[in-house]
């Protein structure tokens, strides 16, 4: 009956929990390569080499020279919200690591086998490798041979989640289409990280499959990705947008004041057969972070399409602007992020953007009479 069925109500125990809430923080291949890789930017590596097996089915390995990880810390590193980088809710205002709520790591112990091998400056050329149980509690400690840095193995990614593994296995080749323009994103932005990805085969060789410099500017890094031919087509993108309060509440504080957002980074030609490119080269960043801002790349696709319908640009665009006026704690993966004032945002950027693409057309009209 039903009241018999109420009756049952009880807590999930523990162990569930944190496989249910692991499944939602890393969601597929994406989601390890973006965690991995995050974190080594956060601690504060110049080189950051990431290493396939079989495309990541087999294991995804990121290697970087950052700051290592700290023998007090062993023991907490994959517990779930255990974090150096935030303590408190408020601190996510002034965020300025891509990490924060310390669920990466715990989550990877649920859902594959977690390595993490690290020595910090003064350990060198001793470091540890650490082995953790599905709970993320440390499990064994061996002392190696090891410079400055963190490597973070995850292999056989959702042994434990039959279903999730089969739809990886079957939808690999456009998971790895994605993971590629991730990576592609992450080089293109980190100006300051020489940055490797390779592959193995499970039969085969080693390939790498782009680097970049390490001390470049964007426009390197995009040479060094997608080619002198693809930068040839673009033109610089830096749009300043003073954004003038919409004021509908005035209790709320920071929509009473203007407020400056840049926009930086490339954009292609508005001239027709410049080269076609794919959705995969429209880059959206956000101070830096990677994300998914589908609301202005629709506003990019249509200012464009107006100049030229016959191919879709190629767009790299950081979103700069005060860490106030917006929130990244909007999904677990932290891909989506609400924008403060965006309607008035897009208003003003559709203006911008034709006026870059008004004086370019020009030149090429002056250049070709
Ligand atoms: P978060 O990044 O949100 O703090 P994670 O689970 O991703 O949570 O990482 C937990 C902690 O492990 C981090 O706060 C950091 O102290 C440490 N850590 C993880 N990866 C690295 C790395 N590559 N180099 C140095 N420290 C790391
Ligand atoms: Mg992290």
């Amino acid at each position: 009956t039903l009241v018999e069925f109420m009756a049952t109500i009880k807590q999930i125990d523990g162990r569930s929990v944190h496989q249910i809430q692991s499944g939602q923080v890393i969601v597929d291949l994406c989601s390890v390569v973006k965690e991995l890789v995050e974190n080594s930017v956060d601690s504060g590596a110049t080189i950051i080499d990431v290493r396939f097996k079989n495309q990541g089915l087999d294991s995804i390995e990121v290697q970087d020279n950052g700051s290592g990880i700290s023998p007090a810390n062993y023991s907490s590193v994959a517990l779930k919200h255990y974090t150096s980088k935030l303590s408190s809710y408020s601190d996510i205002e002034s965020l300025q690591t891509f990490g924060f709520r310390g669920e990466a790591l715990a989550s990877l112990c649920a859902l594959s086998i977690l390595t993490v091998t690290t020595c910090q400056e003064e350990e060198a050329p001793k470091g540890s490798k650490l082995t953790f149980h599905q709970s993320g509690e440390l499990d064994s400690t061996t002392v190696v041979a090891a410079q400055r840095g963190t490597t973070v193995a995850v292999e056989n990614l959702f042994h434990n989640l039959p279903v999730r593994r089969r739809e990886l296995d079957r939808n690999i080749k456009r998971e790895w289409h994605k993971v590629i323009a991730l990576l592609n994103q992450y080089a293109c932005i980190l100006t300051n990280v020489k940055f490797s990805v390779s592959q193995q085969p499970t039969k085969g060789k080693r390939i790498l499959l782009f680097s970049t410099k390490g001390n470049a500017t964007t426009r390197e890094n995009i040479i060094n990705i997608f080619g002198a031919k693809t930068l040839a087509a673009l033109i610089p993108l830096d749009l300043h947008l003073e954004l003038k309060p919409s004021g509908t509440r005035s209790s709320d504080k920071s929509a009473s004041n203007s407020h400056d957002v840049r926009i930086v980074g490339h954009v292609s030609k508005p001239a027709h057969g410049e080269g076609r490119q794919t959705p995969d080269r429209q880059m959206f960043f956000v101070n830096g972070r990677p994300c998914s801002l589908p609301q202005l790349a629709k506003a990019f696709n249509e200012v464009y399409r107006s100049y030229n319908n016959s191919q879709s640009p190629f767009i790299f665009a950081d979103v700069q602007l005060d860490t106030m006026l917006y929130d990244v704690n909007v999904s677990p993966d932290k891909r989506s992020i609400l924008l403060h004032d965006q309607n008035n945002l897009l208003d003003t950027l559709r203006t911008s953007l034709s006026e870059l693409f008004d004086t370019h057309e020009d030149s090429i009209s002056i250049a070709a009479s």
